[in-house]
C-alpha cells in the first residue's frame, strides 16, 4: 500500500487531494496548521468509508514539523511514496501596499515551506530510491498577476524549485513535478466578488472555474506510475486560461 502526505490537506485542493489519493487505496496523512476541525472531520469521514487516513498538524514554515510529519508517516505506515505540497497563502495588494511582513509572510508561507517539505520528503525518499513530489504552484506563478506581486514571485520560485529539484533526484529515482492550477473555487477566492469571479470565469476559455477534483486527479496522476518518465514539468490544470 503507497502512501502520501498532503500538506495543507484538510481543505479546498488539499482536502479534495487528500480523499482521492484514500479513495484510490493509499494511505494519506492529511497536514493542516490551523484547521484542526476540518482535519478532524475528514478523518473521521474518511476512516469511516474504509480508508486510511491520519491527521498530522504540520506548519510548513517549521523546518521541525516538516521532518516531523515524514518521520510521522514512515513510523505509521513504513515509507513515504507521494509527498504533496499544497500549503499556500494567497493576498491581493498593489506593490506600494505590501508591507515586509506581508512579503516575508507570503514567501516563508509559499516558497520556503515548499523547500521544507521537498528537502524533508527528500531526505527519507532518496533512501529508498524512490518516490515522487508534487509541488502546487499556480498560473500566475507562469504568467503573473496584477496586484499579486508577492504571491506571483512566491510561485514562480516553486517552479524553478521543481525544475531544479527535478535534475538533482532524477539519478536517485525520484520525480518532481508542479502542478499550476487556474481560479478554482476554495476558500482562497472568498476574498474576490461576484462580478470578480465571473469575469475570470468569462476569461478562462473552457468557461468554468475550477474544481478542487479537476487538480486532485492531476496531481494523483503525476504521482502515480502512469508519470513515471514525467519529471521536471508544469502541468497547467486552468481551463485554457494561460495559453
Ligand atoms: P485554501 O482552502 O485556503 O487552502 C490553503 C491551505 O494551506 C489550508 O489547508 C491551510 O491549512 C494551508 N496552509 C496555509 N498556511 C500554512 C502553513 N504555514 N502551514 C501549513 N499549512 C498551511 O486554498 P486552496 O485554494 O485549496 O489552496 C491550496 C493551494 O493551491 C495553495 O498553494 C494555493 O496557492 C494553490 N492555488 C490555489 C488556486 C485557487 O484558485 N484556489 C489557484 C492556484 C493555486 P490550515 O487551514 O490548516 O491552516
Amino acid at each position: 500500500m503507497k502512501t502520501a502526505i498532503v500538506t495543507g490537506g484538510a481543505t479546498g485542493i488539499g482536502r479534495a487531494v487528500s480523499s482521492l489519493f484514500a479513495e484510490k487505496g493509499y494511505n494519506v496523512v492529511i497536514g493542516y496548521n490551523k484547521s484542526i476541525d476540518a482535519a478532524k472531520e475528514l478523518e473521521t469521514k474518511l476512516i469511516k468509508q474504509g480508508f486510511s487516513a491520519v491527521i498530522y498538524n504540520c506548519d510548513v514554515t517549521k523546518t521541525s514539523d516538516t521532518y516531523g510529519i515524514v518521520d510521522f508517516a514512515v513510523q505509521k505506515f513504513g515509507k513515504v511514496d507521494t509527498f504533496v505540497c499544497n500549503a499556500g497563502i494567497a493576498q491581493q495588494k498593489l506593490i506600494t501596499d505590501i508591507t515586509d511582513e506581508d512579503w516575508s509572510n507570503m514567501i516563508n508561507t509559499n516558497l520556503t515551506g515548499c523547500f521544507n517539505c521537498c528537502r524533508a520528503a527528500a531526505k527519507s525518499m532518496i533512501s529508498r530510491h524512490s518516490g515522487s513530489i508534487v509541488n502546487i504552484s499556480s498560473m500566475w506563478g507562469i504568467s503573473g498577476a496584477s496586484c499579486e506581486v508577492h504571491y506571483s514571485a512566491s510561485k514562480s520560485g516553486v517552479i524553478g524549485l521543481t525544475k531544479a529539484l527535478a535534475k538533482e533526484l532524477a539519478p536517485s529515482n525520484i520525480r518532481v513535478n508542479c502542478v499550476a492550477p487556474g481560479v478554482i473555487k476554495t476558500d482562497m477566492l472568498s476574498s474576490f466578488s461576484a462580478e470578480d469571479l465571473e469575469r475570470l470565469r468569462v476569461e478562462t476559455p473552457l468557461s468554468r472555474l475550477g474544481t478542487p477534483e479537476d487538480i486532485a486527479k492531476a496531481v494523483l496522476f503525476l504521482s502515480s506510475d502512469d508519470a513515471s518518465f514525467i519529471t521536471g514539468q508544469v502541468l497547467s490544470v486552468d481551463g485554457g486560461f494561460i495559453l
